[in-house]
């Protein structure tokens, strides 16, 4: 069993080498995970669950203000690059795909398709304009701070926006960047770059970020 469904919420189950079993709800997208020891059976896990859906509602309801679980219907609104769009479901027996109309996102998919493949061709069009957008980011930033980034990534990531490993020069941007402004997508690539130059966020660190980006405060309160 991986998933599990109650009413309108979707639970992801992970099985590890735990004693006792946790839920979690993720305050960036509303998910809600359940991690339980290895051995436990299903009965177990849906019952657990249950015991602990009037929680989950009231949590759940508390980041959904912020961001609702989409379902990729017409008529939905999506975010992308900070701004609010319609989103237009389309059957095509052709290539999968996004395409940006005025103020919609045009979403061609198979028909039939469930909302975990709909999702998958909307991240996945997040994730191409990232890999543009980065790569003259770093560019301009390289230059401007004296750094080199070895390597850079594109990956959904649950309590971060960005990630550096100095030692290795490589970093790691949150494909969720994509529905901010893109000045936040910015803040977050030079935030990175500057981890090349001081791996802490102490007071060098923030001294860079003053120094590079004077209103970067401003852009982290956008982002919270
Ligand atoms: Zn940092």
């Amino acid at each position: 069993m991986k998933n599990i469904r109650i009413e309108d919420i979707e639970i992801e189950v992970i099985r590890k080498n735990i004693k006792n079993i946790y839920i979690t709800i993720y305050k960036l997208d509303g998910k809600v995970q359940i991690t339980a020891p290895r051995r436990t059976r299903d009965e177990e896990i849906w019952d657990f669950a249950l015991s602990k859906l009037a929680w989950i509602k009231r949590h759940r309801s508390k980041y959904q203000e912020v961001q609702p679980v989409k379902e990729y219907v017409s008529g939905e609104k999506h975010l992308f690059k900070g701004q609010e769009y319609l989103l237009n479901v389309i059957y095509t027996d052709k290539k999968q795909k996004v395409e940006i109309h005025n103020n919609q996102i045009d979403l061609y998919i198979k028909e039939g398709s469930t909302r975990e493949q709909r999702e998958r061709v909307m991240r996945e069009w997040y994730r191409s304009w990232l890999k543009e957008e980065i790569p003259k980011l770093i560019e301009k930033w390289e230059q401007i701070i004296g750094v080199k980034v070895d390597f850079f990534g594109v990956k959904l990531m649950k309590t971060r926006w960005g990630t550096c490993n100095p030692d290795t020069k490589r970093i790691w941007i949150n494909l969720e960047l994509a529905k901010r402004k893109p000045r936040c997508l910015e803040y977050i690539v030079v935030h990175e770059l500057v981890h090349l130059l001081e791996r802490y966020h102490n007071k060098r660190f923030y001294a860079y970020m003053d120094q590079y980006l004077p209103h970067w405060k401003e852009i982290r309160k956008e982002l919270k």
